[in-house]
């Protein structure tokens, strides 16, 4: 098993263009849950930059529960993130959600995403896997432990191993006050299974913008390799995730408690 720290004992650390993730580095990500606009996204862009992150998210492809909620931009929207991000020289962190889009996405984008709804969407990870852009594949919301390592193997087996793992929370027997749970005890069970960086999603697990710093620390103090979390500068008004949406002074307050704990460990 190509993902087994007995296959590969030592840390993969995944290098793009501006960033370096897993090993001793921890790596912030931000951007909106939909990329809504030019203009948005470069002032989310900006938003994000100055706390320190290197990856721009931003869906223009979106996985939504209900197929009447907006469905992102498409291929616009990617054009409206990549420039945003070579604009204050970030990486593109963005969702590909069918196999046929994979070609195109690519253009655009330096990390894939594979959603929490798409983790074994098995055509979808063997199209991926045959790119060398690295994946952040998302933990499906009931998937194992076994299932997600299962998953990344079929990233692996086509011969990109370029991939982190992102827990994003998961579906239990109490969600009515978080939008899902996260699995803070994931973090150092896949690292020892795994040699691929894990990256925790405060935002998903939390659904309410008041619980997402304390889960992105709580991952943090875990040993993640790095957070990726959503922001919006008028989250009643986002086209999607709002509330969840931390504003840009609260993501500035937990970036920065986020690298103070980071440096305890
Ligand atoms: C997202 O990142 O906006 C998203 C839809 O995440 P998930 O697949 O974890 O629900
Ligand atoms: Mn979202």
């Amino acid at each position: 098993v190509q993902g087994s720290r007995e296959f590969h004992p030592e840390d993969t650390v995944i290098q793009t263009k501006h960033s370096v993730i897993g090993g001793d580095n921890f790596s912030l990500m931000a951007g909106p849950c939909s990329v809504e606009s030019q203009e948005h996204v470069l002032k989310m862009a900006a938003v994000a930059k100055a706390s320190g992150a290197t990856i721009l998210r931003g869906g223009a492809f979106k996985p939504r529960t209900s197929p009447y909620s907006f469905q992102g931009l498409g291929e616009d929207g990617l054009k409206f993130l990549r420039k945003a991000a070579d604009e204050y020289n970030m990486d593109v962190l963005t969702e590909v959600m069918d196999d046929e889009h994979v070609e195109m996405v690519a253009k655009y984008t330096d990390i894939f995403q594979i959603g929490a709804r798409n983790m074994q969407n098995f055509s979808l990870l063997k199209a991926v896997g045959k790119t060398n852009i690295p994946v952040m594949l998302k933990r499906g919301m009931s998937a194992t432990v076994d299932d997600i390592l299962n998953a990344s193997e079929y990233i692996a087996a086509d011969g990109n191993h370029n991939i982190m793992i992102a827990e994003r929370g998961i579906r239990t027997f109490d969600n009515k006050y978080t939008r899902n749970t996260m699995d803070v005890g994931v973090v150092p069970v896949l690292q020892k299974l795994t040699h691929y960086p894990v990256i925790i999603d405060p935002s998903h697990a939390a659904g309410h913008t008041e619980f997402v710093t304390p889960l992105a620390l709580a991952g943090t103090a875990a040993g993640a390799s790095g957070l990726v979390v959503e922001i919006h500068d008028d989250p009643a008004h986002a086209f999607s995730d709002g509330a969840q949406a931390l504003k840009p002074n609260e993501y500035k307050e937990m970036a920065e408690k986020a690298l103070a704990i980071r440096d305890l460990l």
